[in-house]
């Protein structure tokens, strides 16, 4: 075996650079940390084909003298941590002195710095690593240092970068993101000599939030009330459910301004959404999570993105009610008529209403906005704050059926609506699931009415499906069905919930037991949620719409808690807005 021998300098810095430098985007990252670190209050980026010819970073921070200059590219140079106790409570963005020396090892680096009250700057020029010029240079206060070539000396790394558009565009993401963690910062970002972002210093998150954002997505932003949790708080803004996608670069997680990605944290924000995200989706939010430095450790990834939370669950649960919590005010907001509205609208829209529903229904608050498309969780799902609870949504008769106006049936599947802002397509088996769905789990708490069939049904079981029904018998009795065994492998069906109207009891009720056996219910008893679910879903396939019930249907979803999501999170309205519409007709 070789002799075990010391690394040189320049040799490991290459090798730590396999850590932190990545691609140019994580060149910009880790400068443009450094720049926030030195109290810049102006950054700019600038980079040409992708970072890959140059990435320059020019700030207005303190700057360093000329020893400073040098010694920070030493390995483990740093001015931000002097002692192990100083890693409890980290409140830079950079602390391990390993960015600079490991970035110049691996490009052709130049760096200008000059601090504000200094007559000349420092120009130094290291290629590869090795310092090849120092001199004195005239330049403004702060710092410019310049990247050219990365990866020139490492072939092997600069075969691995993608084309220069995919880089172009995660340097982007990276501006976008530290230009979120510092609003009050000025950010620029030049790619290829053409100014790409400019973002003014604000004061409010929200403001530079929406500059990023553009006006139409920044029109649905739903505020996230600052919440307090046990050596934390969070704050932020979410986007309704609609706009969730399926990765995760919609979601931006800040924790004591720094940039990071969390499973616990993107956990928190889907349950907040409770059933109201497609299945595989991602809600877009921006979240700031302020928390004592010693509940975390930031020192788990070279790269800093990774945490460990000491209490994560904690953290998980504070972030699923504030999500709640902001849905929750949205939904109220969007649920109040605009003033203005009210007598323009009243006539036209109280005619639609069914006759079927009684007088009071037919004149409660008839001119409801459709409100925005967005979920609400329920109070007995999270636990709110008390004075969240005082103030409850407003009563369901306030709520959105009479907001549409039936036009008819498409193909007897879907309904046709129209609503204030456009065209809304109903899906009837959608809604019907959602009805269903949340009957049931009420089932749990306040009981259910069930009827008795006069002629109970049988059924003809295999072993193994009784013995799932049997096993399950209980919850299926809270859920209004009451089930027994017949003998002979047959099944007696003696009641169903009184709300469900099935066109094809028997039929159903072996599809539930079908469906339950493919779940996998073979084992232990089931969790009464995917009982719930299960029936729900072969409820709403049994759904048949037709222009009588169409507008009951839609009544008896909006007295849902989420009306406009399927169990699974499929929309059970769909909505094509005038201005998409104007839009597709080439009308601008
Ligand atoms: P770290 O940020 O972990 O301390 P770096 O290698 O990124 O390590 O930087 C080393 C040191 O160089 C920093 O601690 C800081 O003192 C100094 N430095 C780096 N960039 C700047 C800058 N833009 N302005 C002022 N000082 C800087
Ligand atoms: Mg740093």
């Amino acid at each position: 075996m070789p002799r075990i021998h010391v690394l040189p300098d320049i040799l490991a810095s290459q090798v730590a650079a396999g850590e932190v430098v990545e691609r140019p985007a994580s060149v910009v990252k880790e400068l443009m940390e450094n720049s926030l670190d030195a109290g810049a209050r102006e950054v700019l980026v600038e980079i040409e084909r992708g970072g890959t010819a140059l990435i320059r970073i020019t700030d207005d921070g303190c700057g360093m003298d000329r020893d400073d200059a040098l010694l920070s590219l030493e390995r483990h140079a740093t001015s931000k941590l002097r002692n192990s106790s100083d890693l409890h409570n980290i409140s830079t963005l950079g602390f391990r002195g390993e960015a600079l020396p490991s970035i110049a090892s691996v490009s052709r680096f130049r760096l200008i710095t000059r601090e504000r009250d200094a007559l000349d700057g420092t120009e130094i020029q290291v290629h590869g690593g090795k310092i090849i010029d120092v001199r004195v240079a005239g330049s403004a206060p702060g710092t410019s240092i310049e990247i050219k070539q990365l990866f020139y000396n490492i072939p092997a790394r600069r075969k691995f970068l993608k084309a220069e558009s995919t880089e172009a565009s995660h340097v982007e993401h990276e501006v976008r993101l530290h230009a979120l963690a510092a609003p009050t910062v000025r950010f620029r970002f030049r790619r290829d000599g053409n100014d790409a972002l400019e973002l003014p210093a604000v004061t409010r998150k929200s403001d530079r939030l929406r500059h990023l954002l553009g006006v139409e997505s920044a029109g649905d932003l739903i505020e996230m009330p600052l919440h307090h949790g046990n050596g934390f708080s969070v704050e932020g803004f979410l986007l309704p459910a609609t706009h969730a996608r399926k990765g995760r670069k919609h979601q931006c997680v800040f924790l004591n301004g720094r940039p990071i990605e969390d499973v616990a944290v993107a956990r928190g924000l889907s349950e907040g959404f409770k059933g109201g995200l497609m299945e595989g989706l991602h809600p877009a939010a921006w979240l700031w999570i302020e928390m004592e430095p010693q509940l975390v450790d930031v020192n788990v990834h070279p790269a800093k993105r990774e945490v460990r939370f000491h209490r994560s669950n904690e953290l998980r649960e504070g972030i699923a009610v504030a999500v709640a919590h902001g849905l929750q005010q949205q939904q109220r907001r969007a649920n109040t008529p605009p003033p203005t509205d009210v007598p323009a609208r009243t006539g036209q829209v109280r005619s639609f209403v069914p006759s079927n529903l009684t007088p009071s229904e037919q004149t409660a608050t008839p001119t409801l906005k459709i409100p925005a498309w967005i979920p609400q969780a329920t109070q007995q799902e999270i636990s709110l704050p008390q004075e969240t609870l005082a103030e409850k949504p407003q009563p369901q008769s306030a709520r959105g059926a009479a907001a549409f106006r039936w036009i008819g049936l498409l193909h007897q599947r879907f309904g046709i609506l129209e609503s204030h802002d456009g065209l809304v397509l109903l899906d009837p088996r959608a809604a019907r699931e959602r009805i269903v769905y949340e009957r049931i789990l009420q089932a749990q708490q306040q009981g259910i009415v069930s009827q008795g069939l006069l002629v109970p049904l049988l059924i003809e079981l295999d072993p193994r499906e009784m013995d799932v029904v049997l096993r399950n018998q209980e919850s299926f009795a809270t859920a209004g069905l009451e089930l027994g065994d017949f003998g002979g492998g047959t099944l007696q069906v003696r009641s169903l919930p009184a709300f469900l109207y099935l066109t094809d009891p028997l039929a159903f009720v072996h599809e539930v037991v079908d469906d339950l056996i493919a779940g996998g219910a073979g084992g232990a008893r089931l969790a009464y949620d995917k009982l719930a679910r299960c029936l729900a879903k072969r409820a709403g396939l049994q759904e048949k719409i037709s222009a009588n019930t169409a507008m009951v249907l839609l009544e008896e979803l909006f007295t849902c808690d989420l009306p406009y999501c399927a169990a699974d999170g499929r929309p059970t309205l769909s909505e094509f807005s005038l201005r998409e519409l104007d839009r597709r007709f080439g009308n601008r």
